[in-house]
């Protein structure tokens, strides 16, 4: 019986960023031992029947606010992993906006604490910066941390906004250094307080906008491509939402600078039309833009240039989201609703590609490119033998009419209630164990992620970007 594997799956539809192939996996020791074709049939202990459904690696949402320590009555981990694995996701990065805010080593390690034993999920971690105090990033290592996270502007929930050329010059230097990335939350603070001095407090969607526009998020994505010029850092720009952000970066980075960038699933699927009947649970930092701009966006999704899609899961309280227009924060839930999102947005906004095509969008957004991304690529990111085994079966063509009895983050709502969406996980597995399965959840065993000590010379590999 020796020769049994531990879980084999078969008669699946196994995707890659660039093919779909008929056939299964083999399970060891919680890794891919055996990826084999649809006419092999190893025997397992335990044998799952993909049905001729779509086979994915294990999703990485690379932007979450899973709101622990500080915020727990906005989100605990258990909900919002149960969430992230109902959604097909088993892996997540966490931001740092928490309280305390996680901008030292030693706060990680706490986090970390706090989590195990909670996650179905498997997690790192972004470090913040407190302007004028970055002392903390001294003994920082490329293990520590997927990235150093920084706040061009803030809000309610994100108060610490590095903005003095100084700490930038000195944060752009030392990531350049020791060869961390930096995520950026690009918008120019000192633009946003012109429009907030000039335009009334808002009272709906458009108005919102005004004291949030464009040119705010222009502005600071060129600011840091002058840094990233100077010092060569590497850099993630995320939640972009407009035409002329994707236009600088993606020239950027044909440029040869070390560049990429996210968007996030609400940004591909709302404009300011859309999305106006929701009110405050739509108000977004950045602000959700117009058409052209949604358009730009799933423009970058079709070329290649995106290198992923974060969900950007920021639940707040109904309560909260209640507040009127100028008190509201910014930030929606979506971990559950990512995958589901994009498929259905990729069978409305590229319907010229085929499915076996969107699924290997997917893919590239969801696995590859945020695994080559942060140095993850040693273990996530593809059905590959050797890395971990996380596995996601997907139903391209069921239904879900999304009702907020459905959903797991502890918030309690989504913006795309009421919606049908098309394409659901069926069952998802996280290092070989089911975690998932039409409902019913594993073990609360997700445990912290390895980073590669990879120069960028990975960068090369950064999936869905045709420019590097
Ligand atoms: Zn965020």
């Amino acid at each position: 019986m020796s020769d049994l594997y531990d879980l084999v799956i078969y008669n699946g539809r196994l995707v890659y960023k660039d093919a779909v192939r008929d056939g299964g996996i083999a399970v060891q020791d919680g890794k891919i031992a055996l990826v084999f074709a649809a006419s092999e049939r190893p025997q397992g202990k335990q044998e799952l029947d993909a049905g001729g459904k779509y086979v994915l690696p294990g999703l990485i949402d690379s932007h979450v606010h899973f709101r622990t320590p500080g915020y727990e009555h906005k989100e605990n981990w258990e909900s919002a992993s149960k969430a992230a694995v109902a959604g097909g996701i088993t892996t997540v990065l966490d931001m740092p906006n928490t309280d305390p805010y996680t901008d030292t080593i030693e706060r990680i390690r706490q986090k970390d604490k706090l989590i195990q034993g909670h996650s179905l999920v498997d997690y790192g971690f972004h470090i913040g910066v407190v302007p004028g105090k970055l002392h903390p990033l001294d003994g920082l290592q490329q293990e520590h941390a997927a990235s150093i996270k920084l706040f061009l502007t803030g809000h309610r929930t994100a108060r610490n906004v590095i903005d003095l050329d100084a700490d930038l010059e000195t944060i752009f230097r030392l990531a350049a250094q020791r060869q961390i990335p930096l995520t950026l939350h690009a918008e120019d603070d000192a633009v946003l307080h012109l429009y907030r001095r000039v335009h009334r407090t808002p009272n709906d969607l458009a108005s919102y906008e005004l004291i949030a526009p464009r040119s705010g998020a222009i502005a600071a994505v060129s600011r840091v491509l002058r840094l990233v010029r100077k010092y060569g850092t590497s850099i993630h720009v995320l939640h972009v939402s407009s035409e002329e952000e994707v236009d600088l970066l993606e020239t950027a980075a044909r440029a040869g600078y070390p560049v990429t960038f996210e968007t996030t699933a609400h940004q591909l699927w709302f404009d300011l039309e859309s999305a106006a009947a929701l009110g405050t649970k739509t108000k977004l930092s950045p602000a959700i833009r117009g058409k052209r701009d949604r358009a730009r966006l799933w423009d970058a999704v079709r070329s290649g240039a995106l290198t992923s899609v974060g969900s950007d899961h920021a639940p707040h309280s109904l309560k909260e989201k209640a507040a009127d227009f100028g008190e509201a924060p910014p930030g929606l839930p979506g971990v559950q609703e990512l995958l589901p999102v994009l498929l259905t947005g990729l069978g409305r906004h590229l319907p010229e590609l085929s499915r076996d095509e969107q699924l290997s969008k997917v893919v590239s957004l969801l696995a590859d490119g945020p695994a080559n991304r942060f140095r993850l690529n040693h273990t996530k990111g593809s059905l590959r033998p050797g890395l971990d085994a996380d596995i996601v079966i997907v139903d391209d063509e069921q239904v879900w009419e999304v009702e907020a009895k459905d959903l797991h983050s502890f918030c309690g709502w989504s913006p795309y209630e009421g919606l049908p969406l098309t394409g659901v996980p069926l069952v998802t597995i996280r290092r070989g164990q089911i975690v998932f399965d039409r409902g019913k959840f594993g073990k609360f065993d997700g445990r912290s992620l390895s980073y590669a000590p990879a120069p960028f010379a990975t960068f090369e590999q950064v999936s869905g970007s045709p420019f590097h």
